[in-house]
């Protein structure tokens, strides 16, 4: 007997897990709609009975599990461990420090980093979750859209537990990404268009082919998968959970898996209330900031350099909306020249390589401490979610306006000679030679070290000759 039920978001109808799971049923049976450039109708949410979790766990006994391992606390999740050799778990394991405390802007904030998880983003929550159920229904194959993360993640999450993923992206996927998911043995289809046509493009295929389909928000277990982070936030803090937290929103995924993460905190009776919920979008891409001010939503192509936030129409609109008024927070959004420029910021003071889309918190968070619209004593945690090194050229752009490319240092250190423009060796880069040793731009390579001696004895022929 499962402990946990399938319940409409929509319509508030409730099914029994083996009326959704069984035949691929994703979106509520009775008004679910996936339209073209809409957000999804019916998503579904897991209900289980907390009355009977609180008797398995209490609040002590919880603070103590480790972060990073969902699988510690089972009756939480709507997965038949049984089906599952336990020995994959570790495969799937998130850093045990996530939660770092920094002073960024005069003022102590918490980041939660997500940028060293298994594949270098916050979407591995959402995959591992997904593929520990594929795994229980016996299905080998899963497919998903993706702007990068969400497909990177997933067939790096595949590759782990043997799995085979379809990934379908937009034809403008950072070339890191790209490459990160055919690394990873995945099967890639580059859409001519946005992320939108990636994902009707992908749910198209994935009915037609019978896929287990990881579309965010489609698949219920995406936004279930994601509220690990909240679990992982109050066992870090040892229960003292943030004010606020700083979320980046594209398809409004995270924020809605993290609110029901706390809201089943807040369930169990183990905190006293939710944290405010600040929702962070780039301007070109601020369906959910239009939508709280204006209760509808019109649908408008995303522009913008964060990628990872770049959604025209948030497919979990309706329940990112419904977290942050419910949880008494607030939407912003953030040009593209404030992200590139709180990318730079924020890396060169925490170490934290960060993509756009989580330096979007950053730069939110630094315009309202700008504007004092913070509390004083408020405690703050920035959700960093992905990791920069996936989007090198924005890195590299938010790097543009105040550095310029680093000169070859022409310094002469005693006792060395210098051969750095010798036009008789095709050498792509400057050497310093001194007594058979090169010391070069590529540091350890060993074939260069190898062939140091040799190279020496030419050099110095070569200037013997040419005094000569
Ligand atoms: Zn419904």
């Amino acid at each position: 007997m499962k402990n946990y039920i399938y319940k409409c978001s929509n319509c508030g109808a409730e099914f029994s897990p083996a009326e959704i799971e069984n035949d691929f049923v994703y979106l509520c049976p009775r008004c679910g709609k996936a339209e073209k450039n809409k957000p999804l109708v019916g998503v579904l949410e897991i209900e289980y009975d907390y009355s009977e979790i609180a008797k398995e766990y209490d609040k002590e006994q919880f603070l103590n599990f480790s972060p990073g391992q969902f699988w510690l606390y089972e009756k939480l999740w709507p997965i038949d461990f049984t089906k599952t050799n336990r020995e994959i778990f570790v495969r799937l394991a998130l850093p045990r420090l996530q939660l770092f405390r920094y002073t960024l802007k005069n003022r102590e904030v918490f980041i939660q980093d997500e940028t060293r998880n298994p594949t270098l983003s916050y979407k591995d929550r959402a995959s591992s979750l997904v593929a520990l159920k594929a795994i229980e229904l016996g299905i080998r194959e899963i497919a998903a859209a993706s702007t990068g993360n969400a497909g990177s993640s997933l067939a790096g999450i595949c590759a782990r537990l043997g799995l085979t993923s379809r990934i379908y992206v937009p034809k403008n996927i950072p070339e890191a990404k790209r490459v990160q998911i055919e690394s990873y043995g995945a099967k890639l289809e580059i859409i001519n268009g946005d992320y939108d046509a990636a994902f009707d493009a992908c749910l198209e295929d994935s009915n037609i082919n019978r896929w287990y389909n990881r579309n965010t928000a489609y698949n219920p277990l995406t936004i279930e998968g994601k509220k690990s982070a909240a679990f992982d936030i109050f066992i870090s803090t040892k229960g003292e959970i943030p004010d606020y937290i700083f979320v980046p929103v594209g398809d409004g995924v995270i924020i809605s898996g993290l609110f029901k993460g706390f809201n089943e905190l807040l369930k169990l009776g183990w905190i006293k209330k939710l944290p405010r919920l600040v929702a962070v979008q780039a301007e070109g891409s601020n369906a959910l900031v239009r939508y709280l001010k204006e209760s509808v939503f019109d649908f408008k192509p995303a522009h913008t350099i964060a990628d990872s936030i770049s959604a025209g129409a948030p497919r979990n609109l309706f329940l990112a909306a419904k977290a942050v008024t419910e949880s008494r927070g607030f939407a912003l959004s953030v040009t593209d020249e404030e992200i590139l420029n709180a990318q730079e910021e924020f890396i060169a003071a925490t170490g934290i390589v960060c993509e756009p889309s989580s330096a979007s918190v950053y730069a939110a968070y630094s315009k309202l401490v700008k504007q004092n619209k913070l509390g004083k004593d408020a405690n703050i945690l920035l959700l960093i979610t992905g990791n920069g090194l996936k989007d090198i050229d924005s890195l590299k752009a938010s790097l543009a306006n105040s550095s310029e490319t680093p000169a070859i240092s022409k310094r002469i250190l005693p006792g060395l000679t210098t051969a750095t423009q010798y036009s008789g060796l095709p050498l792509p880069f400057p050497i310093r030679v001194s007594a058979g040793f090169l010391v070069t731009g590529l540091s350890g390579n060993i074939l260069i070290q190898t062939l140091a001696p040799l190279l020496t004895c030419l050099v110095i022929a070569t200037l013997a000759a040419s005094i000569c």
